[in-house]
């Protein structure tokens, strides 16, 4: 099968970039769609849909045991995939790249599989108070079960990590560190190539959700140097029901599988099994097959766009949208109030209007499409002294002027609710 849409190398305007986006053009409750989501869910460009559209229109078959033509070809193409992840966040080895359902399962793969092998009762974990429930209930569990202690980093009031307190955890002899690059909440952009060296230097092993980093950010896991780094594909333009886990080989190899089934086996007999090479040791089943394409198709187009663009883009409109969102009165943001401090996720409050309500009246009323709630982060929320927030999240796709109408239907709320 062959690449669908060729990659372009020039650079292109968000005007049109966005055209290469269906569902932009599309209205809700006679509005233009102004989807300010991202964060949750990006949307997807035409070289997704059509690449997983031919995949299925011409080379669609099971992988890995067929030995017909479009079997094989399927096989190529989950392998070319995942050849253009490993590239994209530059893996030494495509078999470092497996490929899961989304972050939650390549966390939670890591915590049953290296978790079980190597943690035990009395063994610290270190997490952070801003980490999404899919970065904290693995461990949970894992605590639970093991016996080990969880620790957290807590955050100074500008929404940054107190790395004064991670550096005196690490002082205890974690047996892991978990971390998020970027918080989905608070837009914080944490350091993690210096709090991985610190972790290794106290004897840790460190764990990067990169859920929302991956997308926005260039991501570089040799520079830096991480042990596993998780990420999914539906929140950098590519389908939901595939995400990665990216691993050092010598971790993968010696870490027990965490799912068993077809695929994943080399021999089995009724009461013992041996396991297969990696990457396919930790995928057991059919594989997400035309998603990995997708995800392929994706990755290609963001490096058509170049990460080093996304970043820039999404640095001016973040800081436009931080200027534009303080002048509406009563209205409070959470995180960093400077832009390359954060990522293109602002959280806020505005007087004392339910989160909900905001996003009601924006959606019925402006066509904007933002997220309330706790946002999978009730730690966080907790520690902010709130039970919810409103969001709005920005891509590559995200114009100027809709940071406008959003801050326009904000002021229009305030009428409403005052
Ligand atoms: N980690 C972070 C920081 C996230 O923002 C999210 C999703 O919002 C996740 C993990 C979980 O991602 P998924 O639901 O795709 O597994």
């Amino acid at each position: 099968m062959q690449d669908v849409v060729e990659v372009r190398r020039e650079p292109r305007s968000v005007e049109e970039i966005r055209g290469d986006f269906p569902i932009l053009s599309r209205q809700v409750h006679g509005k233009p769609l102004v989807y300010l989501d991202s964060a949750a869910s990006s949307q997807k460009p035409l070289a997704v849909i059509e690449a997983m559209n031919a995949y299925y229109r011409s080379s669609h078959a099971n992988v890995h045991r067929g030995v017909y033509e479009i079997s094989e070809e399927a096989t190529e193409a989950l392998e070319r995939a995942r050849t253009k992840v490993a590239r994209f966040i530059n893996a030494r080895q495509s078999k470092q790249v497996i490929f899961t359902r989304n972050t939650t399962e390549s966390i939670n793969l890591v915590a049953y599989s290296w978790g079980w092998a190597n943690v035990k009762a009395g063994d610290l974990i270190v997490l952070t108070t801003m980490e999404h429930h899919s970065n904290l209930v693995p461990w949970q569990l894992l605590a639970q079960r093991s016996g080990a202690r969880l620790e957290f980093v807590p955050l100074t009031p500008e929404g940054l990590l107190q790395l004064d307190v991670y550096a005196r955890l690490l002082e205890q002899g974690p047996k892991l560190v978990a971390f998020t690059q970027m918080s989905n909440v608070l837009g914080t952009i944490n350091p993690v190539k210096e709090m991985i060296a610190q972790a290794h230097a106290a004897g840790a092993v460190a764990l990067v959700d990169a859920a929302q980093s991956a997308p926005h950010l260039p991501l570089d896991v040799q520079e830096l140097d991480a042990d596993f780094v998780c990420f999914s594909g539906h929140k950098m333009l590519g389908p939901t029901g595939i995400g990665v886990l990216y691993g050092k080989r010598e971790l993968l190899e010696a870490m027990p599988p965490f799912l068993g089934g077809g695929d994943m086996i080399r021999s089995v007999s009724l009461r013992s099994s041996t396991w297969n090479d990696l990457p396919w040791k930790f995928e057991a089943g059919t594989p997400a097959i035309a998603e990995a394409v997708g995800l392929g198709a994706a990755v290609d187009y963001l490096s058509a766009l170049g990460m080093d663009w996304v970043r820039q883009h999404e640095r001016s409109i973040t800081a436009y949208a931080l200027e534009r969102l303080q002048t509406v009165p009563q209205l409070q943001i959470y995180g960093p109030l400077t832009e390359e401090l954060r990522g293109g996720v602002v959280s806020f409050s505005l007087a004392d209007i339910h989160p909900h309500d905001l996003a009601s009246i924006l959606d019925q009323e402006f066509g904007v499409a933002i997220r309330a709630g706790h946002h999978c982060a009730q730690p966080l929320m907790e520690h902010l002294g709130l039970v919810a927030t409103a969001r709005a999240s920005f891509y590559v796709y995200t114009l100027p002027e809709e940071i406008d109408v959003l801050v326009q239907g904000l002021r229009r709320a305030l009428e409403i609710f005052q």
